[in-house]
């Protein structure tokens, strides 16, 4: 995949065996959070019990659409994989999921933009099929707390990667501007 926004070499996550079956479920394009079904806590990454009531029974539940919010960030600037050498400046993003109980995913975020170049191409409409993720990324700039973000796959040979990019979706527009840490990006900022 020369076109993929994980470079060749870099080590793709590795499932366990109380990962393996979320896992299983990127690789089908679906983001589904663990939520117990006594108490109704959402958790993730996924683990065999509750970590709020302790109990041992839990379901899958689908965010649909995979929308998020921007919790945080940051910009790396070393690289701290042999496969990683000349990417940097490249992000890391913690995503909320306010359809999850606003439990938090450690991501990228990539930037499809349409044809004009301004616009972000909406992949929510479409997030079953498969999507190209390109090599580049916004400028570090550009990322901001309270950000809306939606799913894009990126799909290696044996892990599908769950990464984001900017929404206009309007369920994840109105859940940012819900977030308390909710603001515009400002001017002059040098990530
Ligand atoms: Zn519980």
């Amino acid at each position: 995949m020369a076109d993929s926004y994980f470079p060749k070499g870099m080590p793709l996550p590795q499932g366990t065996v109380d990962d393996q079956e979320y896992w299983a479920w990127t690789r089908r394009h679906r983001l589904m959070i663990q939520r117990c079904t006594k108490c109704g806590t959402f958790r993730h990454n996924p683990i065999p019990f509750c970590y709020n009531c302790r109990a041992l029974e839990y379901v899958w539940v689908d965010q649909i659409p995979p929308i998020g919010v921007v919790y945080s960030f940051t910009i790396v600037r070393a690289p701290a994989h042999p496969a990683l050498v000349g990417r940097p400046p490249f992000n890391i993003v913690l995503v909320e999921l306010p359809r999850a109980g606003g439990v938090r995913l450690a991501s990228n975020l990539v930037d499809l933009r349409g044809g004009d170049g301004k616009e972000p191409v909406s992949q929510v409409a479409r997030w079953n099929s498969p999507a190209k993720v390109p090599a580049f990324e916004p400028d570090p700039k550009s990322i901001y707390v309270g950000m809306p973000v939606e799913v894009v796959w990126e799909d290696h040979e044996d892990v599908t990667l769950p990464l984001f990019m900017p929404s206009a979706d309007p369920e994840a527009v109105a859940a940012a501007e819900r977030h308390p840490k909710a603001a515009p990006p400002k001017t002059g900022r040098t990530g």
